[in-house]
């Protein structure tokens, strides 16, 4: 196949990643986006192959078949809350591919007669550089995340300064590679010392945060395979990589936005750290927490006008999605008006709750953003807390001391009543005090959010 040709097919998976990206963005017509993405994908592998001299079809196939099947059991097998490591473990593989490529292409124009280009060289060194810091960061992530290794940040004296020392070598290194020196050596150790560092720039960043590190890696593997792109001269591989690189530069900074955070503060700060401090200096406060029984809590929803539920973390943990769907649809067929209030930073990933009330099959108008949700509060009667902490923790608005003001939250405490669904008085994410509990509107209903939620449905039927 000629390489026209083949840049006119190409033209199909460019289109397909484009509108995949397009639905992927409302939880409505996201799983339909993953398809048309697959098939583009399809196209692409097989335009390649055609492209490159074809060769034995099967070795295509068992690739196909062994990375496929990898794919389809970890997506059907892992829980939701192991979604962010899976996410780190797909775009480690994504930067690895970039440096192995990036390998075997030097290796491929060496030694001469053939000499690379200049621009070839710059490409080489670049997507071996970045994918090699994608690879090995994604794996400290995941390792985190799966508490293979402490989630808590691992810091030392100088160490931000021996980090930049340590790229500035590298960057040095990558040059020299692009100005001619043409050992296969250079690379290598281009490659290596991006592992290394790749290690290094992800100690310090606590467990927690790990979803953002993911995401800003998610773009240096866009990057990286873009990059490849120019060394295969093959535009599909570009395009795409781009997506990748936009999509995961924006999805960094909305998260660092949502959470009132600067990439430098989520990328140096150690929050982890400074909230364990922030923790014992907010313990001492407290107040009356006042409890209620299952059964209060049922009367109190049950003769609502308006209930607004609020998903956190803990919903994810507990596994209650449908469990507050059953609660909300026996609640509007007694005549409540019910919404769910969204986060955009609720839980452990970007979308988080969307992902688990679309799986609970929740109508898609009911889903209300932040921004849509908060002026609503002051007209309802029951804010139902299920499993969220930081997300509406008023000191975000109040407290200047407190390591999370400034971060947007919803305003459950302008309803009239709020009751907060959580096993224990323990912090959240941020590991500091919550004053909502202490609120005299606001009742504790103490457990699982799942218990606590099967027991309202079974104290609401009768009433
Ligand atoms: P939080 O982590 O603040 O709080 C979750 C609460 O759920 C805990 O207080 C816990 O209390 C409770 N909980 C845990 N398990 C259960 C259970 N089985 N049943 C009932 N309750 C349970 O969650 P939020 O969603 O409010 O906030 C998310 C936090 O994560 C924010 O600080 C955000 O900045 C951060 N973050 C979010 C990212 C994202 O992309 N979404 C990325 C990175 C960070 P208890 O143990 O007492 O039950």
């Amino acid at each position: 196949m000629s390489s026209n040709t083949a840049n006119v097919l190409y033209l199909i998976p460019i289109v397909t990643f484009i509108l995949a990206l397009r639905f992927l963005s409302n939880p409505a017509h996201a799983r339909r986006g993953n398809q048309i993405g697959a098939a583009g994908m399809l196209v692409a592998i097989v335009v390649t192959w055609i492209r490159a001299g074809g060769g034995s079809w099967w070795v295509l196939v068992i690739g196909m078949l062994i990375g496929g099947g990898f794919g389809a059991v970890a997506a059907r097998k892992v829980k939701m809350t192991a979604m962010p490591q899976m996410v780190a473990l797909f775009n480690g593989v994504g930067g690895g591919a970039a440096a192995l490529i990036a390998l075997a292409e030097l290796h491929r124009l060496l030694p001469p007669p053939g000499r690379p280009h200049i621009d070839v060289l710059i490409a080489i060194a670049l997507s071996g550089l970045i994918g090699a810091i994608s690879f090995a960061g994604s794996m400290v992530a995941f390792a985190k995340l799966q508490e293979l290794i402490g989630g808590r940040p691992i810091t030392y004296p100088g160490q931000n300064i021996g980090n930049i020392v340590a790229l500035v070598v590298l960057v040095a290194f990558a040059v020299a590679l692009s100005a001619g020196v043409q050992d296969q050596w250079l690379l290598w150790l281009v490659v290596g010392g991006g592992a290394l560092f790749g290690v290094l720039f992800v100690l310090p960043i606590g467990g927690a945060d790990m979803p953002v590190v993911i995401s800003l890696l998610n773009a240096f593997t866009g990057l990286a395979v873009a990059i490849g792109g120019f060394e295969l001269e093959n535009n599909v591989l570009i395009v795409a990589g781009m997506l990748v690189g936009a999509s995961g530069t924006l999805l960094t900074l909305l998260m660092g936005r949502a959470m009132n955070r600067s990439l430098g503060n989520l990328l140096f700060g150690a929050f982890g750290k400074v909230t364990v401090e922030a923790a014992a200096v907010a313990a001492g406060d407290g107040g009356t927490v006042r409890s209620a029984s299952a059964e209060d809590v049922a009367v109190m929803l049950a003769y609502a006008h308006k209930v607004v539920f609020v998903p956190g973390y803990g919903l994810a943990v507990a596994q209650a999605q449908h469990d507050v769907r059953q609660l909300a649809d026996l609640l509007e067929a007694k005549g409540v008006e019910v919404s769910y209030a969204i986060h955009p930073v609720a839980g452990r990933m970007p979308g988080h709750m969307n992902v688990l009330l679309a799986e609970a099959n929740v109508p898609y108008p009911q889903l209300k953003e932040m921004d849509d949700a908060n002026p609503e509060f002051s007209r309802t009667d029951v804010a139902v807390v299920v499993g969220a902490n930081d997300v509406v923790n008023p000191d975000a608005r109040s407290n200047q001391g407190s390591p999370i003001y400034g971060m947007p939250i919803l305003n459950v405490d302008d309803a009239q009543a709020v009751v907060v669904l959580k096993r224990s008085m323990n912090p959240g994410f941020a590991g500091i005090e919550n004053p909502l509990f202490y609120n005299p509107k606001t009742v504790m209903l103490f457990g699982d959010a799942k218990a606590s939620i099967d027991q309202l449905i079974a104290d609401v039927k009768p009433l």
